[in-house]
């Protein structure tokens, strides 16, 4: 099994906005909620929750975006401002994490969600792998994902 080695390092499609993560994500999991699906125009977005205090961007400066979360939290986004791509979700106040897009990755070979949130309006043709942790909507509780993440081995002790 192939470890990962820190830090992780991506970037944007057009490659100006780049960044580097000195600590390994607590998890990664797909989201199929309607505001991933329309922010991305996909099915989901495979987001890695990553220590905001690890995380830097090391080539240009993000633009910004900001929400009102359908629960009421005060969200924003950090994107490429030349093309667009976004690389993290956070939070106001923050909660000390980001949501980052794991396909920005340079290297996305080990990049796999240890299960799925807001199952109820996912596609219908998609189908979860059968060990997957899965959630109908928001959940209260991440430690079945982080664990099962855990299980992945993806990095050294
Ligand atoms: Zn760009
Ligand atoms: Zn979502």
């Amino acid at each position: 099994m192939k470890t990962i080695a820190l830090p992780l390092t991506g970037q944007c499609q057009c490659g100006a906005l780049c960044y580097s993560l000195d600590a390994p994500p607590f998890m990664i999991y797909a989201c199929h909620c309607a505001v991933c699906q329309k922010q991305t125009g996909s099915a989901f977005v495979v987001s890695a929750t990553t220590p905001e205090n690890a995380f830097s961007f090391t080539a240009s400066e993000p633009s910004r975006v900001t929400w009102t979360s359908d629960s009421g939290t005060e969200r924003y986004g950090l994107f490429c401002g030349a093309c667009g791509s976004r690389i993290v979700n956070g939070q106001t106040p923050t909660i000390g994490f980001y949501s980052l897009r794991a396909g920005t990755l340079d290297d996305t070979s080990w990049v796999r969600p240890a299960g799925h949130i807001w199952m109820r309006s996912a596609q219908p043709w998609f189908r979860p792998d059968a060990e997957d942790v899965l959630c109908e909507q928001q959940p209260t509780d991440y430690s079945p994902f982080i664990e099962r993440f855990a299980t992945f081995q993806t990095f050294a002790e």
